[in-house]
């Protein structure tokens, strides 16, 4: 008889550390690009959430702008009072800037102040910024175009409820968009 050689097999039993897959297939990428119906989507027009600043050099100003839109809206200048185009308008709705046509204004904000400037109590939220003005030896806040930073007009603090504000605008820094 021979004694078989029993080398001793440690036999590593491969405990099938199953990486099966669970029943039923793990394919679940299914990827569902989403170029789903987007049909009729209009394009939004870009909200108000963000304003895209726009540089133009003063040249370029220059050849866009009436000479009195560029005397007010680049130079800061100031129309007189009575003389501009929107002061005694009353018709609904919308005030633009006349440099790059952001909304500024609703005609539901604008009231009578006696000044004879276009006077609002608010603007579009967002689409104008103040800042503290030292010019004429007095403390103003300027008010302008979010936008383009054309110079709109003034701020001040006795305006009419619900803000107390009355921002004195320039008719040559706007361009009215009435509703029909
Ligand atoms: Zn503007």
């Amino acid at each position: 008889m021979r004694w078989a050689l029993r080398s001793a097999w440690v036999l590593l039993a491969v405990v099938g550390l199953a990486s099966q897959s669970p029943t039923g297939s793990a394919f679940a990428a299914s990827t569902a690009s989403a170029s789903a119906a987007k049909k009729g989507t209009a394009a939004k027009p870009a909200a108000s959430d963000k304003i895209v600043k726009i540089t133009k050099t003063e040249e370029q100003w220059k050849k866009q702008l009436t000479p009195e839109q560029y005397r007010v809206l680049r130079e800061s200048g100031t129309e007189r009072a009575f003389t501009g185009k929107y002061w005694d308008n009353h018709a609904t709705g919308i005030y633009r800037c006349a440099a790059c046509g952001l909304d500024l204004f609703d005609s539901k904000t604008k009231f009578e102040s006696g000044t004879g400037w276009p006077s609002f109590w608010t603007t579009i939220p967002g689409h104008v910024e103040e800042h503290s003005d030292m010019s004429l030896g007095m403390l103003r806040v300027e008010v302008l175009c979010a936008r383009c930073g054309g110079h709109l007009g003034h701020v001040f603090d006795d305006g009419p409820q619900p803000t107390g504000m009355r921002y004195c605008i320039n008719s040559a820094s706007l361009s009215f968009d009435g509703k029909k």
